[in-house]
C-alpha cells in the first residue's frame, strides 16, 4: 500500500468516515467536514465540440438530471470551457463540471486515445514512433499541462496490448470498462478482456487503478443500441470536498471505485484486510469476489459485509461485486506484502 493510500484510509478510520454519504442525501456530510464524501462521476464524454450529437450543456444536464456529482468533458483534441456551464450548473458539494480533454491520435492504424483529466490548457497530439512510446508522450504532456492522464478503451480497434501497458511509466488510470458499443472490453480472438489484463498488469509489478466510464457521444438516440449513449459506467471517488482538484487526485491514488450499476455501503482497507459492504437492492442477489495475483479468485462471498483477512504474501488483492443481472462494482487493488506492483 503506498504511504498516501494508507494516510487516507488511517485518516478516515480516525475520523470514522467509512460509511458512504451521498452528498444530496439529507445525512450529507457538511463541506467544511474533515470527512471525506464519495461522489458520483463520469470521466469521459463527448459533446458537438468534437464528435457528439449534443450540446455541453445537454451533456451536462444529462449527467446533472441522472444522479452525477461531476461530469469531466473530454472532447478529442479539444478543451472546452467549463467556468459558463459550472455558472449554469454547478452547486456546491453537489455538481461540478470539470474540464478535460481525449488527446487523440492514430499509429497506423492503432486508433491512440489517452484523456487528460483538468489540464490546464489544451494538449496537442505529441506523436511517437511506436505504440508504446506514443501513449508515453500523451503521458507525458498531459502530466506537463498539470492533467491527470487516464488510458482510453486499450481493445478499441486493438489498439493497446496488455504488454504495452505494462511498460508505461508514470500513469495510474486506464478504462477498464467503455460503455462503448465497439470497444472489446470483454477481449476475444486470443486477446484478453480488460479485466485479464488489469490482473497481468498488476502481476507483473505495476499498479493501476480500473476506471469506468460511458464514452458517450449520442444523448439524442437513446434507444439506438448501436452508438455510444450515457449511463452506463461510472466511478464513486471519495474526497473531501467537490472541486476539480481534490477528485483527480483521489482518483490517482486510487480512492475510488467503479461501477455498471452496484453501489456500496463502505469501503474498508487496512493493513490487515478488506471489508466491502453493498447497498443492497432487495430484487437482486450478489456475489463478493476478492481476486489475487493473475486473476485467482482468492475466496467469493454471497452475505454483505463480506471480508478478506490479507495472508500477506498476495502481492495485491482487489474485489469486484457481481450483482444477479449482471452489474458490476471493481474495487482498487490494495497492495499487499512485498511484492506488491507500485
Ligand atoms: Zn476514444
Ligand atoms: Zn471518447
Amino acid at each position: 500500500m503506498t504511504l498516501a493510500r494508507y494516510l487516507v484510509i488511517a485518516i478516515a478510520v480516525t475520523t470514522g468516515a467509512l460509511a458512504l454519504a451521498t452528498p444530496s442525501s439529507p445525512q450529507a456530510l457538511k463541506p467544511s467536514s474533515p470527512a471525506s464524501v464519495w461522489y458520483k462521476g463520469q470521466l469521459h464524454t463527448h459533446t458537438l465540440n468534437s464528435d457528439g450529437d449534443s450540446t455541453p450543456d445537454d451533456v451536462v444536464r444529462w449527467y446533472r438530471e441522472h444522479g452525477h456529482n461531476f461530469v469531466v468533458i473530454t472532447d478529442h483534441n479539444y478543451l472546452t470551457s467549463v467556468d459558463g456551464l459550472n455558472a449554469l450548473h454547478g452547486a456546491d458539494d453537489k455538481f461540478l463540471v470539470i474540464k478535460g480533454e481525449e488527446v487523440t491520435d492514430r499509429f497506423g492504424d492503432k486508433p491512440i486515445h489517452v484523456n487528460g483529466l483538468d489540464p490546464a490548457t489544451l494538449i496537442k497530439p505529441p506523436g511517437g514512433n511506436s505504440v508504446v512510446s506514443m501513449v508515453q508522450n500523451m503521458i507525458d504532456a498531459i502530466t506537463a499541462a498539470r492533467g491527470v492522464p487516464s488510458i482510453n478503451h486499450p481493445n478499441y480497434g486493438w489498439a493497446i496490448s496488455a504488454d504495452d501497458l505494462t511498460q508505461l511509466q508514470r500513469t495510474r488510470l486506464f478504462e477498464v470498462f467503455n460503455g462503448h458499443p465497439l470497444v472489446n472490453n470483454v477481449g476475444g480472438g486470443g486477446v484478453p478482456g480488460l479485466e485479464e489484463t488489469w490482473d497481468r498488469i498488476l502481476s507483473s509489478g505495476k499498479l493501476l487503478y480500473g476506471i469506468a466510464v460511458d464514452d458517450a457521444h449520442y444523448f439524442k438516440r437513446p434507444e439506438d443500441t448501436t452508438v455510444p449513449r450515457p449511463g452506463f459506467g461510472w466511478v464513486h471517488v471519495r474526497a473531501q470536498r467537490l472541486e476539480a482538484r481534490a477528485i483527480v487526485e483521489a482518483l490517482e491514488r486510487g480512492d475510488f471505485y467503479s461501477s455498471t450499476g452496484v453501489e456500496l455501503q463502505s469501503i474498508d482497507a487496512s493493513s490487515k484486510a478488506l471489508t466491502i459492504a453493498v447497498k443492497v437492492d432487495r430484487l437482486s442477489k450478489y456475489r463478493i469476489q476478492f481476486i489475487g495475483r493473475q486473476g485467482s479468485v482468492l475466496s467469493e462471498m454471497t452475505a454483505t459485509p463480506a471480508t478478506y483477512t490479507f495472508k500477506g504474501d498476495e502481492g495485491y488483492v482487489r474485489a469486484k461485486v457481481i450483482e444477479s443481472n449482471g452489474k458490476v462494482a471493481w474495487i482498487q487493488p490494495v497492495p499487499v506484502g512485498s511484492s506488491a506492483p507500485k
